[in-house]
């Protein structure tokens, strides 16, 4: 059996060295004659594992003292509402960065809680770049600014990392989280769902700085109270063990192949190819500005959109999985993460390159 390539936008690929320590972890994990779902998430064997992917992925994004790792669940999703729960904090509004489909879920959420300032907003380009930092209007007694780095479904990702002073800075790094080196000091909290460059689904990762914890708006259930997962190491109920398992050889996976630094080159590799191969050929075509064009997501158009089900017929047969785009963009993505291999994008320009000759 070999492994298909799988560019699939979420859930993604996870690494093949991963899945097979997983298989042979699966029915008896390390002599302990059970398997790591069937463990007490209390017991000593599971406290450990989940201990250690805590400090893996604090080793890897440089995580300061100051700042809670939790385990959560609910996707990035449930975060929509749970951040304003939490981090509104007595103040009438927050401000929201609209760059695409996932900013625009989270703003609708945020709504149903307190006031919403839409900052900037790139819904008249259809979503193809991230409006200028200067043109945004910024509200300096906002409880939070928050921004979608990389936007999963129109491939847009900031080149930049805003900069509000004293304004907590909250991110969606659901679908770019691990993809390079990150200053976590500059955010008040960072969440991504595992479903993408993390792990399997299940599970979402929040960071968040310890100060912002505690000041919940009145109503907000136990469960959703940031502080009391962080005083419970996000075990106040029984937290998606096997996810949280997987999730820990992933973080132990990209210290092998050499930390974020490591990744992000490949990564910046990969994209540049992928987006060359578009650009050069006239057969392809993508919208997006070059400064926001994402790294982990890339989007793309044939000329002729009656062949996009010959395009990804042909395509699954060489074994070239899950390019159909969004259905809100259609088209075609392929979706680069950390675990889909740089040999998975050289197949896909040959591929595509062959194809445009065959029906350009
Ligand atoms: C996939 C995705 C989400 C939604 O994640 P769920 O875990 O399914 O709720 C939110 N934001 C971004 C940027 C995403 O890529």
């Amino acid at each position: 059996m070999t492994r298909a390539f799988n560019f699939c936008a979420g859930p993604a690929a996870l690494p093949e060295a991963v899945l097979q320590q997983a298989q042979a972890d699966l029915v008896d994990w390390q002599g302990r004659g059970c398997s790591v779902m069937e463990m007490s998430h209390r017991g000593k064997d599971f406290v450990a594992i989940a201990e250690q992917a805590e400090q893996d992925l604090r080793d890897l994004l440089a995580i300061p003292a100051n700042y809670k790792v939790l385990f959560l669940q609910g996707g990035a999703s449930l975060q929509f509402a749970q951040i304003p729960m939490n981090l509104l904090r007595g103040k009438a509004s927050a401000d929201y960065v609209c760059t695409g489909v996932w900013s625009e879920k989270a703003i609708e959420e945020a709504r149903k809680f307190g006031g919403v300032n839409v900052v900037a907003t790139d819904v008249a380009n259809n979503f193809t770049r991230v409006p200028s930092f200067d043109s945004w209007q910024l509200d300096p007694h906002a409880a939070y600014l928050h921004y979608t780095p990389n936007e999963t479904i129109h491939g847009v990702e900031f080149d930049f990392i805003p900069s509000v002073g004293d304004v907590p800075l909250v991110a969606d790094f659901s679908s770019s989280i691990l993809s390079e080196p990150l200053d976590v000091s500059k955010f008040g909290l960072i969440y991504a769902g595992a479903q993408k460059n993390i792990g399997p689904a299940g599970i979402v990762v929040v960071i968040v700085r310890d100060d912002l914890l505690g000041q919940v708006l009145p109503g907000t259930p136990t469960l959703l109270d940031y502080a009391v997962a962080a005083r419970n190491g996000s075990m106040y109920n029984t937290p998606p063990t096997y996810s949280w398992y997987l999730s820990g050889l992933v973080f132990q996976w990209l210290k092998q192949q050499g930390g974020l630094a490591a990744m992000a080159e490949t990564n910046a590799r990969k994209a540049r190819k992928l987006y060359a191969a578009i650009d050069d050929n006239p057969f392809y075509a993508n919208p997006v500005a070059v400064p926001n064009r994402s790294r982990m997501n890339v989007p793309f158009t044939l000329a002729d959109a009656r062949l996009d089900k010959t395009f990804l017929a042909e395509a699954e047969q060489l074994r070239l999985l899950n390019l159909a785009g969004h259905r809100s963009v259609g088209g075609m993505r392929a979706s680069l993460y950390n675990a889909v291999p740089e040999a998975a994008v050289d197949a896909l320009i040959a591929f595509m390159a062959d194809f445009s000759r065959r029906h350009g």
